[in-house]
């Protein structure tokens, strides 16, 4: 149960549906559709519904002061999916986050990891920027060093304007990982296939 003070500040940041709802109805308008048919009467409830869901990233915590007392090297953690929205043409743009860090006597739960990709890959958002703030979160917890890559698929690039399906990579990296050979030796754990860092 949320306290009242908590209720109060959900309540203050949560999107207003009712607003949303009617914005929508007015673009179906403005695109020529009738928002009255059938198929269409229920879209602007269904987006705002969406809109909460795909935008709660504002709203969210990432819960990274929670950890545990551990001593280890890098940490990866490989692969966690985002779905973000890019804030020049409102269209979606999804791939792969990988983490990696080196902590300082203090280890993070995996799940507060993917938990900190959504708090910043649920907003309107550019995959630059996604990257360096997921970066300085972590790098702000107080570990040695850290270094994220993205890779993103942009439906603006593919649906419209040039056209071209190509995966954008974006990289950051800050504290001790700012050191060329220790960057290299991440990053080729990164990318390495699994088979081979079996084999050796
Ligand atoms: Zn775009």
């Amino acid at each position: 149960m949320m306290n009242m003070q908590e209720e109060k500040k959900s309540k203050k940041n949560a999107l207003n549906r009712k607003t949303i709802e009617k914005l929508i109805r007015k673009l179906l308008i403005e695109l020529g559709e009738n928002p009255n048919r059938e198929g269409l009467v229920d879209t602007p409830r269904r987006m705002a519904e969406m809109y909460e869901e795909i935008f709660a990233g504002y709203r969210m915590n990432s819960g990274l002061d929670i950890s545990f007392s551990e001593e280890s090297d890098t940490i990866i953690a490989k692969d966690i999916q985002f779905y973000s929205m890019c804030e020049h043409h409102m269209l979606p743009f999804y791939g792969k986050i990988n983490i990696a860090y080196i902590p300082s006597g203090r280890v993070f739960g995996i799940s507060k990891l993917a938990r900190l990709v959504e708090k910043y890959s649920r907003r309107l958002q550019i995959q630059e920027r996604l990257t360096k703030q997921v970066a300085d979160e972590i790098m702000e917890m107080g570990v040695k060093g850290v270094l994220i890559t993205a890779e993103g698929e942009h439906l603006c690039m593919k649906m419209r304007g040039v056209r071209n399906g190509s995966l954008i990579m974006t990289i950051a990296y800050r504290g001790i990982l700012e050191q060329k050979r220790l960057r290299e030796d991440t990053l080729s754990l990164i990318y390495t296939p699994k088979a081979e860092l079996l084999s050796t």
